[in-house]
């Protein structure tokens, strides 16, 4: 009777360099793949090519239902509920042993879905991912409370102690720009704390959840555990937000479907987590390694086509080297490979969809208008894909548009500072709503310490950036939203603290 259903996958498969993916494209409710309730379906597009991949099952409100219905049944009678801890994190191993055997495939997938360079998918949205569960694995079977002194006379008479429990059903909404990883990072820490999950991928990037999905089942995931919605935000989205029997949303993406969500969430008070947008200044000295500060500004700023959320926002660079800094830069810029993300030597790859691209364009039209220097770029290049130069902006002055707000995209802004002027520069570093990722470049060990003091965002790098590790906890302050992704810290994120006190 309890035996699972055989696992019924539909796909649509490609020959893409000499391999064969396999993408399935229905929604993932209760352990199977299905049509959504009302039939219908979207178009999800490549954007080196504008061609269309394969249309997706678009989950309605039923749907929604159905999978918190299933996540719900899961948590509170099926196995998953009595399972052994140590038994959870193998089933998370096996997991990430499943994953890193799809790696190409994923990786694959991935680039043709995201645009995403096919070399730093296979590296790090994938690696980073399986690293992830890896990492959560480990943690199934250290989660624990403590004993707490109450009423210290002795002898006695009472013992209090703490259990951390899972929550229960958690909802998990994640962006575009990195889909595998982002749903990594919540679901990992979700499982491992014991919970049970209804994932909504952006409607943008849906096929690595569903491929997850399928690797979960046959890592022996138990039926109704793991759930995967493609869909729409502003219905599946805002459904599982608002659903009574959800008792946690984990969320990534913009600051304002962040604040929607939390409304959303209020009606039956739901845990929340936010990771949001960012502004992430970069402060680069004069007393700095300047060739390694070029290298790794330029990747604060392009890295996976600036699509990054702690991609630097905004370059405060000191004057004495502002000109030979910007210099450097564009030659380098003239060194990239702009192209075919799946070619293993390819640079810079197309941004994720079209209207994101028209986004940007206008943005650099702002910056142009407001006057700003457009040094370099600012231009789609390579029709009909979705690709636009790396770009560079200097005389960029605190009160423009492009100084303030987030591009998501290869657009560099850089702004002078006066030399010496170390607390000038981390006022206006900080004179942002956001507060997500930070950087700085120097070899005075003080200034620098000093300066990570001073900056009001959840990560600070220095004399590095995009060191992001699967140990070290990861969130925003201010706008850019509250509780932290990775690390321990995390699975507090997934977990409820109840107190037992005893009189003896
Ligand atoms: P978005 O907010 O538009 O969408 C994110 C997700 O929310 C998608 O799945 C979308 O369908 C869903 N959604 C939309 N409306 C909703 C609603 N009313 N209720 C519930 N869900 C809804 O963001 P995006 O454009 O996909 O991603 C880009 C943004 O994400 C950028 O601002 C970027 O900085 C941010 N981001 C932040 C981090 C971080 O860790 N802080 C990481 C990646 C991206």
């Amino acid at each position: 009777e309890d035996k699972e259903e055989e696992l019924v996958v539909n796909y649509v498969s490609k020959d893409i360099n000499n391999m064969t993916v396999n993408m399935p494209y229905q929604c993932f409710i209760n352990g199977q793949f299905i049509d959504a309730d009302d039939g219908k379906t979207f178009d999800t597009v490549n954007p080196a090519d504008g061609s269309v991949i394969t249309s997706v099952s678009s989950a309605s409100l039923a749907d929604v239902d159905k999978a918190v219905a299933a996540a719900k049944e899961a948590f509170e009678n099926g196995e998953w509920g009595k399972m052994n801890a140590r038994e959870r994190g193998r089933l998370l191993y096996r997991l990430a042993d499943l994953m890193e055997e799809h790696q190409e495939e994923l990786a694959t997938i991935e680039s043709i879905d995201s645009g995403a360079v096919y070399t730093l998918a296979l590296k790090t949205h994938i690696g980073m991912s399986v690293q992830t569960f890896r990492y959560f694995a480990g943690w199934c079977d250290k989660i624990q409370g403590a004993t707490i002194p109450i009423n210290q006379a002795r002898p006695n008479h009472n013992l209090t102690f703490t259990k951390k429990e899972p929550i229960g059903v958690c909802a998990i909404i994640i962006p575009w720009n990195y889909p595998l990883m982002m749903l990594a990072w919540k679901s990992a820490a979700c499982l491992a704390a014991g919970n049970t999950l209804v994932l909504k991928p952006a409607q943008v990037t849906p096929l690595t959840s569903l491929k997850f999905a399928e690797l979960s089942a046959k890592a022996g995931f138990p039926k109704g555990v793991i759930n995967i919605l493609p869909g729409s935000g502003g219905l599946v989205g805002q459904h599982l937000s608002e659903h009574p029997d959800v008792r946690k949303v984990g969320f990534t993406g913009s600051t304002p479907t962040g604040k929607q969500i939390m409304k959303s969430a209020a009606a039956n008070l739901k845990k929340v987590s936010l990771e949001l947008g960012g502004k992430s200044p970069l402060i680069i000295f004069n007393d700095c390694e300047l060739d390694r500060a070029v290298k790794m500004g330029m990747g604060a700023v392009y890295f996976n086509k600036g699509e990054n959320c702690i991609a630097a926002g905004r370059l405060f660079v000191e004057e004495s080297i502002h000109d030979e800094f910007v210099k450097k830069v564009v030659e380098e810029i003239k060194k990239m490979k702009i192209g075919d993300p799946l070619d293993r030597s390819t640079d810079h790859g197309p941004q994720n969809h079209k209207a994101h691209l028209e986004k940007l364009l206008h943005y650099c039209e702002t910056g142009v208008k407001e006057g700003a220097t457009l040094v370099y770029g600012g231009r789609q290049v390579g029709r009909p894909g979705f690709f636009m130069e790396p770009t560079v902006f200097t005389d960029v002055e605190d009160h423009m548009y492009i100084a303030k707000e987030e591009s998501f995209g290869p657009v560099m802004v850089i702004s002078k500072f006066k030399d010496g002027d170390v607390d000038g520069v981390l006022q206006r570093a900080n004179a942002t709503e956001y507060g997500l990722a930070s950087g700085v470049f120097t070899k005075d060990i003080n200034k620098a310490l000093y300066i990570s003091e001073k900056l009001e965002a959840g990560t600070v790098f220095i004399n590095t950036y995009n060191k992001t590790d699967v140990a070290a906890p990861f969130g925003g302050f201010k706008l850019s939203g509250f509780g932290k992704d990775l690390g321990e810290e995390a699975l507090h994120e997934y977990l409820r603290t109840k107190a037992v006190t005893v009189e003896y």
